[in-house]
């Protein structure tokens, strides 16, 4: 098939609205064409390969999101079949035959881990090679071209650089056998893994070797029960109870699951993502990862071809998206962190949490999003110069929320051009939403002045007296 013709199957057979590599969107500043990474994770090669591919057939600009993907924007009219095409060449499409269901199988690739997978100090497995083989089988199911292109999965090893804020469909999260010494993976649907005591518990556990049958067993189970509509597992839970899920997985697989009390007790280990700035030890010494935040998640083709360098010049190196709009480069030789810290700087990427520019996270905005009341990105950049220490805001156009899955402790959601109102909480899972308002209809001065109030909690909510 033609790059066209797998790009046309693409938009006609899933009228999607998300953009993937074979479905170029548009948008106010051009196509956008997002390229999903395995593992977050990009080889030097591919790099600048992106990096040629932007500065020939887009605007030169890539955001990373927050499932630690890349999204290519201002792509230029009548360049979309090149830069599939370019892509393509440089291995960052799905795997496979590039058939009429190889368009699906760039959607299925929404499998998350930490960056720090396989590198992490603190975590219980590495979790790299069940990724690939989960990821393989993913998009070599053809009866997945089914699920919705937002459908997503979680695969956590236990690491201490974790994103756990964020509902996937599916989620798996190594714990410690308590019965003997081993690692088993608890797994919860339409949800994140448990931190605190009041989050809903694991529905049950499985051996890390019957992870990747699983995966195929639940997303099957999904396909057999969902009806039409259902395109979620909070829709499918919302008709079937999960015994009843789990009931039609362990026909599937001829297994019975692990299901106990301990299981249901469990709760992970709280993730440290200051982790995602700096340097720190990997699990060997003598390596450490070291992090960066390009501002407001946006690099440019010359910060791409920095990067490709650094990963080039450090042997063993890799380069990894984060699911906080930064980068992080793996396996960096303790005697090469300083050196490493100063390229990162030099190509304007912020690695030290007291840079405000670390703490603020703000979606495409008016600049190039129809749906946007404000310019987003100009608005937080302009913030960023006044945000108080520890403050973290995201600034979002509308309710969609495009930058964070998670809730950020204050959010300015635009109303109007350069007018928020501004929210507060202190739960990254609010089921409420961006949490209590604070006020209303706040310019970019008043919201500093208010993020800046010494005595903040103790300002009335807008709509409840307390946040308590
Ligand atoms: S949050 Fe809304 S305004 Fe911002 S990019 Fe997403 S859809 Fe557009």
């Amino acid at each position: 098939m033609s790059h066209a013709d797998l790009s046309s199957n693409a938009s006609r057979l899933r009228p999607s609205a998300c953009p993937g590599l074979l479905r170029i969107v548009p948008a106010l500043d051009g196509g956008i064409c997002r390229v999903k990474l395995a593992r977050g994770e990009l080889s030097a090669a591919r790099t600048l390969a992106i990096a040629d591919a932007i500065d020939e057939h887009a605007c030169g600009i890539v955001d990373i999101t927050n499932r630690a993907n890349l999204q290519l924007r201002g792509v230029k009219r009548g360049h979309e079949e090149p830069l599939i095409a370019a892509l393509l060449r440089a291995g960052l499409g799905p795997s496979g035959p590039q058939d009429a269901t190889h368009a699906f199988a760039d959607d299925v690739r929404n499998l998350m881990v930490s960056p720090t997978a396989g590198r992490d100090a603190g975590a219980l497995i590495d979790t790299s090679p069940l990724a690939d083989d989960i990821l393989t089988r993913l998009q070599s199911d053809k009866r997945f071209a089914a699920l919705s292109p937002k459908f997503a999965l979680l695969l956590d090893g236990g690491e201490r650089l974790a994103m756990l804020d964020h509902p996937h469909d599916i989620w798996f999260s190594a714990m410690r056998d308590p019965k003997r010494d081993d690692v088993l993976f608890a797994f919860g649907l339409a949800g994140c893994p448990p931190v605190a005591e009041k989050h809903a518990g694991a529905i049950a556990a499985v051996a890390a070797s019957n992870v990747a049958a699983l995966t195929h067993a639940l997303v099957h189970t999904f396909l057999d029960l969902a009806a039409p509509e259902h395109t979620r597992m909070r829709d499918l839970l919302a008709v079937h109870s999960v015994e009843r899920v789990l009931a039609h997985v362990e026909s599937k697989m001829g297994i019975a699951l692990a299901r106990d009390v301990s299981i249901e007790r469990w709760r992970r280990a709280p993730a440290d993502p200051s982790l995602r700035l700096g340097a720190h030890r990997q699990h060997d010494e003598r390596r450490s990862h070291v992090g960066g935040q390009p501002v407001l998640g946006r690099m440019d083709s010359a910060t791409l071809r920095g990067l490709a360098r650094l990963v080039a010049d450090n042997d063993g190196a890799t380069l990894r998206m984060t699911p906080w709009q930064g980068v992080l480069l793996t396996d960096i030789d303790t005697t090469k962190v300083a050196p490493t810290l100063q390229a990162l700087d030099a190509l304007g990427l912020a690695c030290d949490a007291h840079n405000p520019l670390t703490r603020v996270i703000a979606c495409a905005g008016s600049a190039g999003c129809a749906k946007s009341l404000a310019d987003t990105k100009a608005d937080a950049s302009k913030l960023a110069a006044w945000l108080p220490a520890d403050a973290q805001v995201h600034l979002s156009g509308c309710p969609r929320s495009c930058a964070a899955a998670h809730r950020a402790p204050y959010t300015l959601l635009a109303v109007a051009p350069g007018r928020y109102d501004l929210y507060r909480t202190r739960d990254p899972r609010d089921p409420t939403g961006f949490g209590h308002c604070l006020a209303r209809g706040l310019t970019i001065d008043e919201a500093a002045g208010m993020l800046n109030h010494a005595a903040l909690p103790s300002i009335p909510s807008f709509d409840e007296p307390s946040d308590a």
